[in-house]
């Protein structure tokens, strides 16, 4: 029977507020109208460890409070006028990968991401390592670029699913890669063999990862401290 490692749980994640608002700045101004909850989102209820608490907050408490303030957000707002044909962005990534002429195959890159990322991004980092893996991560995106899909059908086409997903999961690599590398010390699932220490001064903060047209930038949001005042973790 094989047997390989997954993933627990995603930590950080579309930062929201407490209404379960996304919000796309340092300032936390909410997105109008988008919501997010449960795994995906980072209300940052968790710090840098979400394993010692568990995902109900997020999925029961932010669930319900997103869904209700969803609620009444709708009834107080009226559509936004579409773009003209909308759908255009999708429909062009979808006849992108089925009529490729490349000769690449999504499951040998993510074989390669998989375990690029369990090697080199897990738990444990450290400059060297990462800074591979920024490299490799470009090379992975190069290929990704030449990718098809065998099967060309419309209907139940899950190899045109993962594609897609695998075009995502590079992204989020990458966004984690960046993040780790530059997060100089240890909290959490975050463990810095180079900088094995916690450091409040510097980096009580939040990372915020941006899109920019040739890289990721990255943003920083100061933590929010209200009753309970940080201290060292000592299990
Ligand atoms: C092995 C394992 C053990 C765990 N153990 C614990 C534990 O002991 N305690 C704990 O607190 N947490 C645990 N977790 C974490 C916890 O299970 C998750 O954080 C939680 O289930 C996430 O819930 P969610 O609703 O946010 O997301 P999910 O449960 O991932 O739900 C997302 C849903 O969206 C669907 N979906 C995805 N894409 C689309 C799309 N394009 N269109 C429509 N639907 C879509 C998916 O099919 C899925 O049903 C564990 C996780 C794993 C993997």
């Amino acid at each position: 029977m094989p047997i390989q490692p997954t993933a627990h749980y995603a930590m950080g994640g579309i930062p929201t507020d407490i209404e379960g608002r996304v919000v796309i700045d340092e300032k936390n101004t909410p997105m109008p109208g988008l919501y997010a909850a449960g795994e995906v989102a980072c209300v940052s209820v968790h710090g840098a460890n979400r394993l010692g608490t568990n995902s109900l907050v997020d999925i029961l408490v932010f669930g319900r409070r997103g869904g209700r303030h969803a609620a009444s957000f709708i009834k107080e707002n009226d559509w936004v006028p579409l773009p003209a044909r909308p759908e255009e962005p999708a429909r062009a990534l979808v006849s992108q990968v089925l009529n490729s002429t490349g000769k690449e195959r999504a499951a040998d890159i993510r074989d390669v991401l998989q375990d690029e990322m369990m090697d080199k991004a897990s738990v444990f980092r450290d400059a060297a390592g990462l800074t591979a893996l920024r490299d490799k991560l470009g090379e992975l995106r190069e290929r990704y670029r030449r990718v098809k899909a065998e099967d060309r059908g419309l209907q139940y086409n899950t190899e045109l699913l993962e594609v897609i997903e695998l075009g995502c999961l590079l992204e989020l690599a990458e966004v984690l890669v960046e993040s780790a590398l530059a997060r100089q010390e240890s909290r959490g699932g975050h463990y810095r063999e180079d900088f094995p220490k916690r450091d409040d001064v510097n980096w009580l903060k939040h990372t915020l990862a941006y899109q920019a047209p040739k890289k990721i930038e990255l943003k920083f949001k100061p933590v929010v401290i209200t009753k309970f005042q940080p201290m060292e973790r000592k299990y």
